[in-house]
């Protein structure tokens, strides 16, 4: 069985992370979304409804939706899986994501990074300006499922009005 992992903050998950996870499904047997348990950072929501969001939104698919706590060079081996998967927009995420694969390649070198070219659509999508637009009262429903609208909206509206 292929198994590849594809890891993220999804703060929120955005129509173009699911771009690239269902893409993924085509090409492995099961794709684990594994999001980093990183107390450094500030996130507008938990590890647990990052993850409830993405099970809500992955459902169908060969998904499982899990959290990663040490390294992810790590965690690919104890999942047995082959690739760890990312998605690049624009020439800006390349010398990041490229740092990253060479890392973990050294980490684990049975380890594969694979990218895959954002679907044209999404190109301008990420997180942060979901959650810009979302805070500022304005329409977020282009960038995430409708399933998720207005859960984000209230979250990023309590946020800017310093109530959460
Ligand atoms: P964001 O930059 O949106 O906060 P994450 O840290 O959650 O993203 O990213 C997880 C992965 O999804 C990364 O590989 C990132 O490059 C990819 N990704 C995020 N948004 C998109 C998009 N619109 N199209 C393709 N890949 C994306």
């Amino acid at each position: 069985m292929r198994v590849a992992i594809c890891p993220g903050s999804f703060d929120p998950v955005t129509l173009g992370h699911i771009d690239i996870i269902s893409r993924a499904c085509r090409i492995f047997d099961k794709v684990i979304v594994a999001v980093p348990t990183n107390p450094d950072k500030h996130f507008s929501f938990t590890v647990e409804e990052r993850m409830e969001m993405l099970r809500l939104v992955t459902q169908g698919l060969n998904v499982e939706v899990d959290c990663v706590k040490g390294l992810l060079a790590d965690y690919v081996r104890e999942k047995h899986a082959t690739t760890i998967i990312k998605g690049l927009r624009a020439l800006s995420d390349f010398e990041y994501e490229f740092q990253m694969a060479l890392t973990n390649k050294k980490l684990n070198p049975e380890v594969e990074t694979m990218f895959l070219p954002t679907s044209g659509e999404y190109m301008f999508l990420s997180s942060s300006m979901v959650k810009q637009v979302a805070g500022f009262g304005g329409d977020i429903s282009h960038f995430v499922p409708e399933c998720l609208v207005q859960r984000i909206r209230e979250r990023l509206s309590k946020e800017r009005n310093g109530k959460a």
